[in-house]
């Protein structure tokens, strides 16, 4: 197990992020490309800063909301918006174009934003596929309570309860609050790599300890992650997915599995192969 941190990146425009990786000397945790933590942030009216039209390509990316509104459009002509406790599951596979924006009340009234995005690769015969996009409400996801234990299962499972989300490689992702000595057991699919992203609070995995900011890596995970809190509550996202061995070449938005095929991403992008996002 590794703990690193979890570090400080001001995105364009002034978006506070929290990112073990990528960053110099981590570029990913197979099956896992990206994790970032967005916010939490107060933001005054107007202040509120997104992510216009981007493109994406061979992986998906998953938006999990804490707190605050984002809302969402694509060249397929999905739009919606997700609030606390919400998750959207983008498979981008052969591309899409779309934006992640706050709400329009947060733009205009100002109000807080905390939540995770996760970038989850595809196998190689599978970053062309039909992009596809699930999305579920909290109230529509497990929620086991009990014990001093509060845990939604956005994927995989936990104490039995399976969320709806489809994954591509058995993925299990956890938000997870225990209070003061409790502890919880996380069953996750063999051979899986593991990740506990410490959101507050302090605790262990394992035997390993972990503050706010922390975030404990475990390659070839037991099937069965251990974290306990200690004298104060701990929060955290807990991640786990079955690797996938292949290479990754990744520029920006694409994430492909050779230069060349990188390559062809961007000229099918320059070219308006990825569409774009209808507006009235
Ligand atoms: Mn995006």
């Amino acid at each position: 197990m590794r703990i690193v941190p979890a570090q400080r990146f001001t995105e364009g425009g002034g978006f506070v992020v929290h990112r073990p990786f990528p960053v110099a000397g981590l570029s990913y945790v197979d099956p896992f490309l990206l994790i970032d933590e967005m916010g939490p942030a107060e933001y005054a009216p107007g202040e509120a800063i997104g992510a216009p039209d981007h493109p994406h390509r061979g992986f998906e990316t998953v938006t999990y909301m804490i707190e605050g509104s984002m809302e969402h459009a694509d060249s397929h002509g999905h739009r919606g918006a997700i609030r606390g406790g919400d998750v959207q599951w983008m498979t981008a596979g052969a591309g899409v174009i779309h934006s992640e924006m706050p709400a329009r009340e947060i733009m205009e009234r100002g109000g807080r934003m905390h939540g995770f995005q996760i970038w989850v690769n595809l196998p190689r015969d599978k970053k062309m596929t039909q992009p596809r996009y699930q999305e579920y409400s909290g109230e529509q996801l497990p929620l086991v309570t009990g014990d001093g234990r509060w845990v939604r299962a956005i994927a995989g499972e936990f104490a039995g309860r399976r969320s709806p989300i489809q994954t591509t490689v058995p993925t299990t992702l956890l938000h997870v609050k225990l209070d003061p000595e409790r502890m919880a057991i996380v069953r996750i699919a063999s051979g899986s790599n593991a990740i506990v992203h410490t959101i507050e609070g302090s605790g262990t995995v394992h035997e390993a300890k972990i503050k706010k900011h922390d975030v404990a890596i475990l390659e070839g995970a037991p099937a069965e992650l251990k974290l306990s809190a200690g004298s104060e509550p701990l929060e955290a996202l807990v991640l786990a997915g079955v690797p996938l061995g292949e290479p990754v070449a990744r520029y920006g938005p694409f994430v492909m599995s050779s230069q060349e095929e990188l390559l062809t991403a961007f000229e099918d992008f320059q070219h308006g192969r990825f569409g774009e996002i209808a507006r009235a």
